[in-house]
């Protein structure tokens, strides 16, 4: 059987000289993997396609073990990721951290949305904000539903739009008003009303506007702080070595 789309390239590896296998990410079958028999060498059928962050639509033959790509045409190389260091290195934060969650087929169409989104931005916006990749690893997370809403405390019900001095309770995921929050086992990242918004918006607006985000430096060192201990908890990552491991 054969079929065709869209999907983007995660990784890409040669075996055999000119073979080369490839991981991809599409809306309707999430992440997969599929051999490029000859795609090293092939300018015909894969020019200038077989590389991470290209977004190809791929002509594609599902064998009863493994898909092979037949052919592909290149809809987005991302360029400007390549040509500087600066780019490249919150895009591959970005997707490495993508790859590390594995986003269940359910969740696969709107995270291929988000995902392509924020390659967009990185590679369009004159001056990505240093913050991206805290931002789309937040996105993810509330995204795949592990991070709950803010809007109101955990424990009593206020509406958080007037909590000065609420806390975050990462070991339970909860958000405490000051009136609930007792100091003792765990670990609390205040939250301030301004690091609370910034989180809102960032679950509720696209990529393409995080560039206009513009948090005081306490608003981004308690966002930063609150996503490291989120997801080295919760989602049992943390960046070593140029990758998220599994702690
Ligand atoms: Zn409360």
């Amino acid at each position: 059987m054969e079929f065709s789309e869209k999907a983007l390239v995660l990784r890409v590896g040669r075996f055999r000289e000119i073979d080369a296998w490839v991981r991809l990410f599409s809306p309707s079958r999430g992440v997969y993997t599929a051999f490029a028999f000859g795609g090293c060498r092939s300018r015909r059928r894969f020019c200038g396609c077989l590389d991470v962050f290209n977004h190809v639509h791929f002509k594609v033959k599902s064998g009863r073990a493994y898909h092979t790509l037949l052919e592909g045409q290149l809809v987005n190389g991302h360029g400007r990721l390549r040509a500087e260091p600066g780019r490249l290195g919150m895009a591959v934060n970005c997707l490495k951290f993508f790859e590390a969650v594995e986003v269940p087929p359910p969740g696969a169409r709107a995270a291929h949305d988000m995902l392509l989104e924020s390659l967009a931005a990185l590679s369009d916006e004159p001056a990505p904000p240093r913050l991206f990749p805290v931002y789309f690893r937040a996105r993810v997370a509330c995204d795949q539903g592990f991070f709950p809403s803010l809007s109101v405390c955990h424990a009593c019900g206020v509406t958080g739009a007037d909590l000065p001095g609420a806390v975050f309770h990462v070991e339970e995921g909860r958000f405490l008003c000051p009136a609930c929050h007792r100091p003792g086992r765990g670990t609390f990242v205040r939250l301030g009303r301004e690091t609370v918004t910034l989180l809102e918006t960032v679950r509720r607006a696209g990529p393409a506007t995080w560039g206009g985000l513009a948090p005081s430096s306490a608003a981004a060192g308690e966002f930063s702080r609150l996503l490291d201990r989120f997801v080295t908890y919760h989602l049992g990552l943390s960046w070593e070595h140029g990758t998220f491991v599994k702690n």
